[in-house]
């Protein structure tokens, strides 16, 4: 079944998330890049977004801190088609309690096909690509086959005896 098409605009919407002891890197990277970044609609988990807006002065829609349930929001708006790009300095080398929001996260990012960076050299690729400021086709697999799969081949106890 042949894939959806999602329109991105060409003034994207980006998401930002850092890990504690990523935030410095991420601060640094927005910096660098903050004329860039002005030019789209920014969201962020809420530390992330707070730290952002003080140090920088973007302006940033934060959600609830990431173990608070940020990454949860932020996860049901790229399901929801609201989020076009997601900068994600996770943290490989510190176990943290909300380890399963962290996966979902990334795991939902792959499923709706959105440029997703978690670390400073591919947010640099992403954010000096020309399709950055180009409207763009997001291809999204059709998932309605799995879905159809799924209900004629489970749920045996409801079907009538
Ligand atoms: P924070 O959340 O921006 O509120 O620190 C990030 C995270 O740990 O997911």
């Amino acid at each position: 079944m042949a894939d959806t098409k999602m329109p991105m605009p060409s003034k994207k919407t980006i998401a930002l998330v850092a890990h504690d002891h990523k935030k410095d890197d991420l601060l640094q990277w927005a910096r660098y890049n903050k004329d860039l970044l002005k030019k789209h609609k920014l969201i962020a988990t809420g530390t992330t977004g707070e730290l952002l807006h003080r140090e920088l002065g973007l302006e940033v829609a934060a959600l609830r801190s990431g173990p608070l349930g940020g990454d949860q929001q932020l996860g049901a708006k790229i399901v929801e088609g609201e989020v076009d790009i997601l900068i994600f300095f996770w943290d490989p080398l510190e176990a943290l309690p909300h380890d399963p929001d962290v996966k979902a996260l990334l795991r939902v990012s792959v499923i709706w096909n959105i440029p997703l960076a978690c670390n400073r050299i591919t947010a640099d690729f992403l954010i000096s690509s020309p399709l950055l400021e180009e409207e763009y086709e997001r291809s999204v697999p059709n998932y309605e086959q799995y879905r159809k799969t799924r209900i004629s081949t489970g749920f045996d106890s409801l079907r009538e005896e």
